[in-house]
Formats: structure tokens, C-alpha cells, sequence
């Protein structure tokens, strides 16, 4: 189902009348790696809206390596995204780690994402395909093209063709970055499927330093969109403050990405 051959056209998700796949548009999405508050939320909801983020994203359950670190706020952060759609009017987007909160992410949540650790979750990804939600699929850590499109082929075979890929990097034995940022997904997936591809350049590096230039090279290269990880205070982040933009940076990104190809 997700392949060019049978499917032509680029396929389009359309979420509160923003539209991912659409060639004039690029996408953006910005927000905390964790929620870790409502009124912290909130105002960095105002400030991605601000530097021209359309979207934003925020982890309430947390696929942590160590069970010890901060597990995320669980349904009370899902409860802070929901309060900062209603002040800013954007989109929310959330990872889903377990079918039994399911149903609380299709009351609250925009697009539901599966993380990259869930890639190959099999069960819940024909569980989010039984839903109407659109989906933003993660490359899993060391996932080939074709497992990853699999992958999505488990969710749209269950009728939900709503789906969203997203490339955050990969493991090499490069230890410079956090992960690889594998660009050439881009022609790859556009040339294999119909479906939209956005770059998460957040993960894909662990560095905020080496986000910008992530970020411009997927939109030369034909991304979709973006998934920025921005925080108002990154050395204080509960998690991922090491790849955090501060929202005038986030901004300034935003600002040189328009000099690129799409229109933001
Ligand atoms: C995230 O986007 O919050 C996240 C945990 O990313 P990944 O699944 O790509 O590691
Ligand atoms: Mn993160």
C-alpha cells in the first residue's frame, strides 16, 4: 500500500488543514523533547508559533535508556499539550509507547508517533493502524529502508494510510554524533512510496550546534519537513537539553530553511 506503483501520487496527511506532503509547504514542528509542566509548555508552544513552527511536539511517556532517568509525565502531560493547542491554536503531536493508552491519545492528540525503539512493534503498529489518526513512523535505530517500509505497510494494511515517515538518524560507528543522519532516505522514499518524509535533525545529531545544518540540508534535499527538539532553557531540559534549540535559534533556522526550496 505504500508503495510508487500502485500509488502514483504523493500522498498528502492533512491535520487541522496543514498540510505534510505537499511540495509548496514545508512543514515544521517544534517543541520540548519532554513536557515537563503545562505553564512550560504553553509558553514554548507560543514561542515555536512565534519563530513559524506550524506544529508542535512534546513526549509525555518516554522511551528512556535507563529506567532511573525521568519517564515523562504521563497523561498529565498529554493534559499540558492539550491546554497548549487551546492557547496557540497548534497541532500536537506525542509518542505512544503502549496500546493501553490508545484511547487517550486518539481523544488528545493530532498525530500520533511511534518512536523509534516501537518500529518493529508489531502489535502496535496494527493497533494504531485500527485508528483514523495519522501517524508519524520513526525510523527505528539501525533499521533498513525496507524494514521501515514494512513498517508502515503493518499500519496502512489495518486501513490507516494516514502515515508520516521520520528519519532521526541511524547507528554507524561514528561516535561524533548521537546517531547518522542518512539523507539519502529522502530520494529513496519519495522514489519508493507516495508517503511524506520528515527529518527529526535533533536526534539525528544530539549536538543543537550541528542542527541548523541538518535542518537545511533536508530541506535542499527534498524533506517534507521538520521535528526540531526547542527548549527555553536547554542546559536545564529534563532530557535531550544537549540538542535543544532555544527558540530565537529555532527561529534563525526557520528564517534560513525559507531561502532553501519550500515555502514555510
Ligand atoms: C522523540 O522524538 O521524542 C524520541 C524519543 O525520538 P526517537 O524515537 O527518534 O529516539
Ligand atoms: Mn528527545
Amino acid at each position: 500500500k505504500a508503495s510508487r506503483l500502485f500509488h502514483p501520487d504523493d500522498t498528502i496527511v492533512e491535520v487541522n488543514g496543514i498540510r505534510i506532503g505537499d511540495k509548496e509547504k514545508l512543514v515544521v514542528i517544534g517543541g520540548p523533547c519532554s513536557v515537563e509542566g503545562e505553564d512550560m509548555v504553553v509558553q514554548l508552544a507560543k514561542d515555536v508559533k512565534a519563530a513559524g513552527a506550524v506544529m508542535l511536539r512534546g513526549g509525555a511517556y518516554k522511551p528512556r535508556t535507563s529506567p532511573y532517568a525521568f519517564q515523562g509525565m504521563g497523561s498529565a502531560g498529554i493534559q499540558a499539550m492539550v491546554a497548549a493547542r487551546k492557547q496557540t491554536g497548534l497541532p500536537i503531536v506525542s509518542e505512544l509507547m503502549s496500546i493501553d493508552k490508545l484511547d487517550e491519545f486518539v481523544d488528545n492528540v493530532d498525530i500520533i508517533q511511534i518512536g523509534a525503539r516501537n518500529m518493529q512493534n508489531f502489535d502496535l503498529l496494527k493497533a494504531v493502524g485500527r485508528t483514523d489518526k495519522p501517524i508519524l513512523l520513526k525510523r527505528g535505530l539501525a533499521n533498513t529502508i525496507e524494514e521501515w517500509i514494512m513498517s508502515a505497510e503493518y499500519i496502512m494494511s489495518e486501513g490507516n494510510e494516514k502515515v508520516i515517515l521520520c528519519e532521526r538518524g541511524i547507528r554507524t560507528f561514528e561516535p561524533a554524533t548521537r546517531n547518522t543522519l542518512d539523507l539519502s532516505v529522502i530520494p529513496i522514499i519519495k522514489k519508493k512510496t507516495h508517503l511524506p518524509i520528515i527529518i527529526d535533525p535533533s536526534h539525528a545529531t544530539g549536538d543543537w550546534e550541528l542542527v541548523e545544518a541538518a535542518s537545511l540540508a533536508a530541506i535542499a534535499a527534498g524533506a517534507d519537513g521538520l521535528m526540531i527538539e526547542v527548549h527555553n532553557q536547554p542546559e536545564c531540559a529534563w532530557s535531550d537539553g544537549a540538542q535543544s534549540l532555544r527558540p530565537d535559534r529555532f527561529a534563525e533556522v526557520i528564517r534560513k530553511g525559507r531561502a532553501i526550496a519550500k515555502v514555510i
